[in-house]
């Protein structure tokens, strides 16, 4: 009797990876039943393609050798599944083995002949053992712990979920960057609303025919996290309006990030995983990114910033041009790793004080043209994301502010630099206020008076002193990186 499977828009599994190949599954087929066998040969067909290459087989009853198209799993399959192709037998001609014909690629899903429980979707059927090619999360339990439900006897799927996990490589988005690639599932718990995204939202942002990937980041880099941050921005530009989704369907993925004002709706989470061509199944890193319609919230309020503050036109590429300058020229690459440290930090609602002070010492000042930050850099990494994050003292942080360009603007005025090292470098809160001192003897710059509130667990007017240190150094040798640099040379810059 042929194996069939029942595909279901009820049926979600809540395993991220499973799910969005079910939805890939119903996009394709509809509800209804399906002989296992179609579905998998369909599978195959889309993930195995012409590589473009010519390859030799000996056909052995014509005893001569000819040419065929060689096949292989597409990018970026290619860098999980490793099954070859089989090429029927080889044998010796000259002194060279051939294949017999020309490889071909087929996976099996053996099904048990009792009845047992998939691990993923719970349900009482004939099930196989997962192989990585339909859960690739399988090969290393330990290291993926969270996604793998099974015990030491290995994960088993019903056929269903076996054929979701293989459609499931067809699903994602990926971006490669050199050697290194970066995969993103978007996720919802609910499959109507899974689905809904796929078919108005992603897919018709998905790129075709591209060899770096099938989407385009606001920006991109070899590290998981400045790659996932220019997947979001992104997405995010297609929120306000789009020229590319449909009304409805902007709406709705308005909806999905809270930006029409429905606080708490069920909201999506984004998967990204990071691996390494080349290299037999090489996932280095798995990261769950949520809360990311407070994300939104954050980059609406950068936004808004740019606009009203600064009162700058496209104030999402302004955004956009903030994030992405953390990088350094080496010959002829970028090392991106700062703009993928700035990136972790705003992703996971951390500091990025100490990496921005970083950057600014140790990057820009050393350059051989130094430059300032670009415009709005401090404002939308230091005030605004301290007030909003850390819910700091927006008095404290004018204040601070105030203090550290006058600083900055007296420092250049007279030649001071070294001061502003020492502030950077002061190791402890004694050290900090030694600077302090020595920047009122020779700035004649007042401190003010909050800056001089030692609390309890050095603590300054309620912050970290080193928060409150990274802050002044930070706003400091920007401002007097901006007397440095020729204003007219400055705008070129910002607009090349
Ligand atoms: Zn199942």
């Amino acid at each position: 009797m042929e194996e069939t499977v029942y595909l279901s828009i009820e049926q979600q599994t809540g395993n991220f990876w499973i799910d969005n190949g079910l939805v890939y599954l119903l996009l394709r087929w509809g509800e209804g039943k399906y002989p296992v066998k179609d579905i998998l040969n369909e599978l195959m067909d889309k993930l195995v393609q012409p590589t473009g290459n010519k390859g030799e087989y000996y056909d052995v009853q014509k005893q001569q050798l000819r040419e065929y198209d060689k096949r292989n799993w597409v990018a970026p399959v290619n860098l999980f599944i490793k099954v070859s192709g089989d090429p029927g037998g080889k044998v010796e001609v000259n002194g060279k083995r051939y294949p017999i014909r020309p490889p071909e690629f087929q996976l099996d899903i053996k099904l048990s002949k009792k009845q047992s429980v998939c691990d993923v979707c719970g349900q009482a059927a004939r099930v196989t053992d997962a192989k990585m090619w339909m859960y690739p999360f399988v090969v290393d339990p330990g290291n993926f712990g969270n996604f793998y439900s099974g015990t030491k006897r290995g994960l088993r799927l019903c056929a269903r979920c076996a054929l979701a996990g293989l459609a499931a490589y067809l699903s994602w988005w990926w971006r490669r960057q050199g050697s290194d690639a970066v995969h993103f599932f978007l996720f919802h718990t609910d499959l109507s609303d899974l689905q809904r995204l796929h078919q108005e939202v992603l897919r018709p942002l998905q790129l075709t025919g591209e060899s770096g990937g099938n989407v385009r980041p606001a920006f991109s880099g070899k590290y998981l996290h400045e790659t996932t941050l220019g997947v979001l921005l992104f997405l995010f530009s297609h929120i306000p309006s789009s020229d590319v989704l449909l009304e409805k369907a902007r709406q709705f993925l308005a909806s999905l990030f809270g930006a029409n004002g429905v606080a708490d709706a069920p909201s999506v989470v984004l998967y990204a995983v990071r691996g390494v061509p080349a290299q037999a199944f090489d996932m280095k890193e798995l990261k769950e990114f949520s809360h990311l319609q407070r994300l939104y919230r954050l980059y609406e309020g950068w936004k808004r910033g740019m606009e009203e503050i600064y009162d700058l036109p496209h104030p999402h590429q302004r955004v956009v041009r903030v994030l992405e300058q953390f990088y350094a020229r080496r010959q002829r690459e970028q090392e991106t790793l700062w703009r993928d440290r700035i990136a972790r930090a705003v992703l996971h609602w951390d500091d990025p004080l100490p990496v921005l002070e970083e950057f600014l010492f140790d990057v820009l000042v050393k350059q051989d043209n130094p430059r300032p930050l670009r415009q709005g850099t401090d404002w939308m990494l230091v005030d605004y994301y301290l007030k909003e994050v850390f819910q700091m003292d927006e008095q404290f942080i004018r204040t601070l502010s105030r203090f550290g360009h006058a600083l900055g603007a007296a420092a250049h005025e007279k030649s001071e630099m070294g001061l502003l090292y020492a502030l950077r470098n002061a190791k402890n809160v004694e050290e900090f206020y030694r600077v302090l001192n020595d920047v009122q003897f020779r700035l004649s710059l007042t401190v003010p008076e909050s800056l001089l509130q030692l609390e309890k667990g050095d603590r300054i007017a309620g912050a970290a002193w080193r928060r409150v240190k990274h802050m002044l150094a930070i706003y400091a040798m920007n401002n007097y990186l901006r007397k440095e640099t020729p204003r007219e040379q400055d705008e070129n810059r910002e607009e090349a």
